[in-house]
C-alpha cells in the first residue's frame, strides 16, 4: 500500500503550467517612445520604436529590395530636421546622432522570446517571429536653451503606420508622462 503516491503525482503534474507562464514585455507596432532632456545647453532626444513602422519590416534583409528600403530608412533617420521641429529662437545645432538597429545583433534572441508569446503577439508575423527595434538619439547644443519651450514631432507624416509615442521628458514644466501622436504632435513647456 502506497496511499501517498497519487496525490505527490498530480502536484507534480500542476506545476510546468504556473512556472511556464512568464510574462514577456514585447513591442506593440505603432507605439513609439520617445525621451527628451536638456541639460544646461544640451537637449538630448532619443527615439525608439518598432522597426516594423520606421522601416517596414522586422527581420534581416533578405532582398537586395530589403537592403535599400531599410539603407534607406536608416539615412532618413538621421536626418533630425525631418522629424522634429525646434523653435528657431533657441538656436539648437544637432551635434550628434546616433541609429541602432537591433535586429542583427537581437535576432536570435527575439525569435526565442517571441516563440513564448504568440498568443499575446497579435500582429503579423506568419512566416516567423522576429521582432526588432529601432533606437535613434539627437544630441543638440542649443544657445538659447531658455527659450527652448516646445517640440513638434513631424516625422508622424513619413511613418504613417506609427501612431503614437510615449513622451518621457526630464525638462521643467513638462508632465512626467504625455502621448504624442499625428493629431497631437507638439508638446510644450
Ligand atoms: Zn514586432
Amino acid at each position: 500500500m502506497h496511499p501517498s503516491t497519487l496525490p505527490l503525482t498530480a502536484c507534480i503534474l500542476l506545476l510546468p503550467l504556473s512556472v511556464l507562464a512568464q510574462e514577456h514585455a514585447a513591442h506593440e507596432h505603432g507605439h513609439g517612445e520617445l525621451n527628451l532632456a536638456l541639460d544646461g545647453q544640451q537637449l538630448l532626444i532619443e527615439l525608439h520604436a518598432p522597426a516594423a513602422d520606421l522601416v517596414g519590416f522586422e527581420h534581416a534583409p533578405r532582398t537586395t529590395q530589403e537592403q535599400q528600403q531599410q539603407a534607406l530608412a536608416l539615412q532618413h533617420l538621421q536626418q533630425a530636421d525631418r522629424l522634429f521641429v525646434l523653435p528657431a529662437a533657441a538656436r539648437c545645432q544637432l551635434q550628434q546622432q546616433q541609429v541602432h538597429d537591433h535586429a542583427d545583433a537581437q535576432d536570435e534572441h527575439t525569435a526565442e522570446a517571441a516563440h513564448a508569446n504568440d498568443s499575446a503577439h497579435e500582429h503579423e508575423h506568419e512566416e516567423d517571429h522576429q521582432h526588432s527595434d529601432i533606437r535613434a538619439e539627437y544630441s543638440f547644443v542649443c544657445q538659447q536653451p531658455e527659450q527652448l519651450n516646445s517640440l513638434t514631432l513631424t516625422l508622424f507624416s513619413h511613418y504613417p503606420t506609427l501612431q503614437k509615442l510615449s513622451l518621457q521628458a526630464i525638462l521643467p514644466g513638462v508632465p512626467d508622462r504625455n502621448e504624442l501622436s499625428a493629431s497631437q504632435p507638439t508638446v510644450t513647456w
